[in-house]
């Protein structure tokens, strides 16, 4: 898996190596556990999925997050994307809407270990504004357009990863809190499933 991610312009080699660390088949259902590794999301049931690990790295590289970082995960799904970011020596907090997989996250992630990483049910799009602000805010889910309540509880300089569009296809966009204002460059295109909340779509 590490090899391919190299072959698909992840050049950040602490993500790789945080990556390599985390055992992805603690984090996917059982019947799937042989794709374990292969590049693709896969079911974690309740319509959702464990996002495909090139996209995991694509995120990771653009919050850019180092040790004592305060990181917030929304869209907590198996917990996966938490616990690299953990690896990358965050204070992460992650936050999902559906109670069930924040059970299945919390789970997962002390099965593989990772006992300091926080769960919290709720609606992601709106934050998490006791443990604010964040360094990195790392957005697993499609919204409309950047959420301002994430925007408002980044830290000076503290960095937005935000997948931006509707069902068909999404452009991800990093958004830095800078002194002039939100800084946004948009970089790959992407698809996820849609943020569902206050600041994201309405539920169907
Ligand atoms: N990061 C996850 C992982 O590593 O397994 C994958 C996340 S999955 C692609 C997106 C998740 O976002 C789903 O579990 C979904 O229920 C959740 N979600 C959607 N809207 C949300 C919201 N407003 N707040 C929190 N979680 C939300």
């Amino acid at each position: 898996m590490i090899a391919d991610l190299r072959g698909r312009d992840i050049t950040d080699e602490r993500v790789l190596e945080a990556m390599a660390r985390v055992p992805r088949e603690l984090f996917v259902l059982p019947p799937e556990r042989n794709l374990a590794y292969a590049d693709r999301p896969l079911s974690i049931g309740y319509g959702q999925t464990i996002s495909q690990p090139a996209m995991v790295a694509i995120m990771c590289q653009a919050t850019g997050v180092r040790e004592g970082d305060r990181v917030l995960d929304v869209g907590s799904g198996s917990g996966y994307q938490a616990a690299v970011l953990a690896e990358l020596g965050g204070d992460v907090h992650t936050i999902e809407r559906i109670p069930e997989l924040v059970e299945l996250a919390r789970k997962n992630l002390r099965a593989a270990g990772y006992e300091r990483v926080f769960t919290h049910v709720g609606d992601g799009s709106l934050g998490l504004p006791e443990h604010a602000p964040y360094d990195a805010v790392v957005v697993a889910a499609a919204a409309p357009s950047a959420p301002p309540a994430l925007y408002e509880q980044l830290a000076p300089g503290g960095r937005l990863v935000v997948p931006v569009g509707g069902p068909d296809g999404q452009l991800l966009e990093l958004v830095v809190r800078s002194p002039e204002g939100p800084a946004r460059v948009s970089t790959v295109p992407c698809r996820f499933v849609p943020l569902v909340g206050a600041e994201g779509f309405p539920a169907v």
